[in-house]
């Protein structure tokens, strides 16, 4: 016999069911700047800075100079499901931006206090809104909560302040402001490498001299030089892998073939033998797009089995590139997890041009100390 009766069950209100989907998406400050600097890059910005302050949970600022936010969209920028990037289902089969649900900004909204700064083209100023759950709402009490206007470059700034106020179990399983602003400069770092002729900045607020920058117009080595040294760029290997040959350097296969055939590719930059670290760095982008693909890793490192010594591990950047309707990036609420067609093979054809690559350095190597 039950030891309890059971409890009437009971809607829950919209503020609670808002709050806790936005605690899905938005796990921490790097989360949230994750969905900013994304859309500021959906927005073709050439230049991103950010001011953090006590890890993103103070403050955590982004301006970029993008396209900027139309002042008439404004009043349901922060609302749930609004996007300018995505309108028909079958639009999900060739997402070619980060975003496209629309729920990144609102989810902020729920569990931060949000402002935003915007100036298109067009616009003669910016505008500044502010909002609270999903809406706007006034900056000051006793003020109109429509959008003022406001001193401003072409582009967006986001100001996300008090990150998780209203979610206290949240915010005090985040106890270290330094571990979070690390992991703040690691997302940016690896989105800095991804988009070299992108500019980023990222500072502390009230500090001099930013932790991150990097200049606009880098290549990807350049990027790697400058934000994880010498010792990881100077080792580097760079191939092209792509459905068609083992490297793009090949041009001679016939026409024929080509059209049968799924297209991919596959950008790596990796470091060789002499490169020996602690701990797997292992960057993966698929369609741009940061995620973590535990079987791809694993997959990446058994590449150096037999090439680096038991406990070293290498630094791989990688860049995957597939048909965009071969990809479901639906599966995860972070979008961190992408889903995609052939994900066996096309690893198989990476990892064993890249063994192949370091295989042959190795020898070429042997030979000339030989020599
Ligand atoms: P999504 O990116 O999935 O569309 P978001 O909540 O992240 O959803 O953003 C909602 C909309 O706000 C975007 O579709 C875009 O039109 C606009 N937006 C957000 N950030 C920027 C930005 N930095 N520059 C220009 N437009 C932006
Ligand atoms: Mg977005």
């Amino acid at each position: 016999e039950p030891a309890v009766e059971p409890r009437p069950i009971k809607r829950l209100s919209e503020t609670l069911i808002n709050r806790i989907a936005a605690g899905e998406i938005i796990h921490r400050p790097a989360s949230a700047l994750k969905e900013l600097l994304e859309n500021s890059l959906d927005a073709g910005s050439t230049s991103i800075k950010v001011i953090v302050k006590d890890g993103g949970l103070k403050l955590l600022q982004i301006q970029d100079n993008g396209h900027g936010i139309r002042k008439s969209d404004l009043p349901i920028l922060a609302e749930r499901f609004t996007t300018s990037k995505l309108s028909t289902f079958s639009d999900l089969s060739r997402i070619a931006t980060y975003g496209f649900r629309g729920e990144a900004l609102a989810s902020i909204s729920h569990v931060a206090r949000l402002s935003v700064t915007t100036k298109t083209k067009k616009d003669g100023h910016a505008w500044k809104a502010t909002y609270s759950d999903g809406l706007l709402v006034p900056a000051k009490a006793g003020q109109s909560a429509d959008p003022k206007p406001s001193a401003g470059n072409d582009g967006t700034i986001i100001t996300i302040e008090d990150l998780f106020f209203n979610t206290p179990t949240r915010l005090s399983a985040l106890r270290s402001s330094s571990e979070e602003y690390a992991r703040i400069l690691d997302v940016m770092t690896k989105y800095a490498i991804h988009n070299s002729k992108v500019a980023f900045q990222c500072k502390k607020a009230g500090s001099g001299s930013p932790e991150l920058t990097t200049p606009a117009n880098s290549t990807i080595p350049q990027a790697i030089k400058l934000l994880y040294g010498h010792t990881i760029a100077n080792e580097l290997i760079h191939v092209n892998v792509t459905s068609l040959g083992a490297t793009d350097t090949d041009e001679s296969m016939d026409v024929d073939d080509e059209e049968e055939e799924e297209s991919w590719k596959a950008e790596v930059y990796f470091t060789n033998a002499n490169y020996q670290a602690k701990k797997t760095n292992f960057l993966l982008f698929i369609n741009h797009r940061l995620v973590d693909s535990p079987r791809m890793k694993r997959a990446v490192e058994a590449v150096y089995t037999s090439i680096l010594p038991k406990g070293a591990s290498p630094f791989v950047y990688l860049s995957l590139e597939v048909d965009p309707k071969n990809v479901d990036v639906n599966v995860h609420p972070t979008k961190k997890e992408v889903h995609f067609l052939n994900e066996d093979a096309i690893t198989d054809k990476i990892c064993s041009t890249m063994q192949v690559t370091l295989a042959n350095q190795a020898t070429s190597r042997t030979f000339e100390t030989q020599t």
